[in-house]
């Protein structure tokens, strides 16, 4: 087979941290409930989602671009979504989840 490169069978998103693309299964899907950001830890949460690695340095980098904002379409809100309950998660757990 030639001419297509990527295979759909491995789905590929785009951390919001560092932009760089990665397998589906190696990110933790984020979405927004009630304002806050929230680590979707079984896939299973309704709504936007964004995707970032599971390591501190993506989150910071995401939180200083607003990438959730941009990721979540929040506008006229209060500010940047709340991220305290996703970097807690993030720095309690090791950075390659099973
Ligand atoms: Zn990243």
């Amino acid at each position: 087979m030639s001419g297509r490169t990527r295979s759909r069978a491995r789905p590929e998103r785009t951390c919001v941290g560092c932009r760089k693309q990665a397998a589906k299964a190696d990110l933790l899907r984020v979405v927004l409930v009630e304002g806050r950001s929230v680590p979707d830890l079984r896939g299973t949460l309704p709504g936007r989602g964004a995707y970032i690695h599971a390591v501190p340095g993506c989150l910071e980098l995401a939180v200083r671009r607003r990438a959730f904002l941009r990721a979540f379409r929040v506008r006229g809100g209060p500010g940047p979504p709340d991220t305290t309950e996703l970097e807690r998660h993030l720095r309690g757990a090791p950075s390659n989840e099973p």
